[in-house]
């Protein structure tokens, strides 16, 4: 096998609660994790030489080693040095359609899709356990990214509970092109104002992480009830975020406004999403937050919740 095409998933949040630190100056989070229909397309060819190249068709994303695609490589390189110097290094061409700085996972599941990829390319044999604990070590949403679907997401995010996927389910999704938000700022940030009040005992850390799962979200999404997720949708990132940007706070409303049964913001944002009832109305609501905020600058997508991670397309 010389070259794959790989579909690489974004992730949205629909459960985002921050319990308290973590010796490694992490956060202890307690989320679920939703894989979207929106993805990036990537390529990966091997090299026939020793060389890791990374092309990204868009010019914020970098093409150099801080690539997170690039780093995924050359850690497959280090861990597995016999099949690096067996079948060579690998071009990774990526077609970015996830939105940048988003909240999205957008460089983590890219990532992810090159951890996977290689994997196939050397012929490592690797387990999905395997590749996630590999992931991990690069970034925290690398292991949801390559299962993707329906998950409780504990730890720092890499600890993951799989749930009954759910799919078919629509969401307008909206970000402003200009606009980034840093996720370690957001944490940080978090951090500063709410970090008196996180939870110090290692018992009741572990109590509270553990009650996601028996919480209203988990319950919503093992009952299927759509207007019941979308009204226990919760970030508590938004409480950092949203005090800073104005069109974060005003891209809610519109949502709201045009009917959508459920809004949040993604992660650290600056992304948004609403939950719709059909295709039909989100291509409605799509409409509406259009005409609401004509803003070019503001991008808006009809995807749909879906419950798969990294997908190899052919090869
Ligand atoms: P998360 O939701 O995991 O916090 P995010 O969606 O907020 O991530 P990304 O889109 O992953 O953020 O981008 C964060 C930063 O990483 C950007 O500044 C970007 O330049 C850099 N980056 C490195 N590699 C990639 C990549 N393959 N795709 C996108 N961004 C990348």
């Amino acid at each position: 096998m010389q070259s794959l095409k790989i579909n690489a998933p974004a992730k949205i949040n629909l459960y985002l609660e921050i319990i308290g630190d973590r010796e490694d100056g992490f956060h202890e989070l307690a989320m679920v994790m939703q894989s979207i229909a929106l993805a990036d397309e990537m390529e990966m060819v091997l090299s026939g030489n020793e060389a890791i190249n990374v092309q990204c068709d868009r010019a914020d994303v970098p093409n150099d080693k801080t690539n997170l695609a690039y780093r995924a490589a050359a850690l497959m390189a280090h861990k597995f040095p016999q099949q690096y110097g067996k079948y060579g290094g690998v071009e990774i061409a990526i077609r970015k359609h996830i939105p940048v700085a988003a909240g999205l996972a957008g460089g983590s599941t890219d990532a992810a899709a090159v951890l996977v990829g290689i994997d196939l390319l050397w012929e490592l044999g690797l387990t999905q356990s395997e590749i996630a604990e590999i992931g991990a070590e690069l970034g925290s949403d690398i292991p949801f990214c390559i299962a993707g679907g329906t998950a409780i997401a504990t730890g720092r995010g890499e600890k993951l509970s799989p749930l009954l996927g759910l799919d078919n389910i629509y969401i307008v999704l909206g970000k402003h092109q200009s606009q980034a938000v840093s996720t370690a700022w957001a944490y940080k940030t978090y951090r500063t104002v709410y970090g008196e009040s996180y939870i110090r005992d290692r018992n009741s850390l572990a109590a509270r992480a553990a009650a996601v799962h028996s919480g209203e979200m988990v319950k919503a999404i093992l009952h299927r009830d759509v207007k019941e997720i979308a009204s226990k949708l919760y970030n508590d990132l938004e409480k950092v975020v949203l005090p800073e940007y104005a069109a974060v706070v005003e891209l809610k409303a519109a949502f709201a406004k045009a009917g959508a049964i459920g809004t949040i913001m993604s992660g650290s944002g600056p992304s948004v999403f609403a939950i719709c009832e059909s295709p039909q109305h989100a291509q409605l609501v799509k409409q509406q937050v259009r005409s609401q905020i004509p803003d070019p600058d503001l991008e808006l997508f009809v995807t749909q919740m879906v419950s798969h991670g990294i997908q190899v397309v052919n090869n």
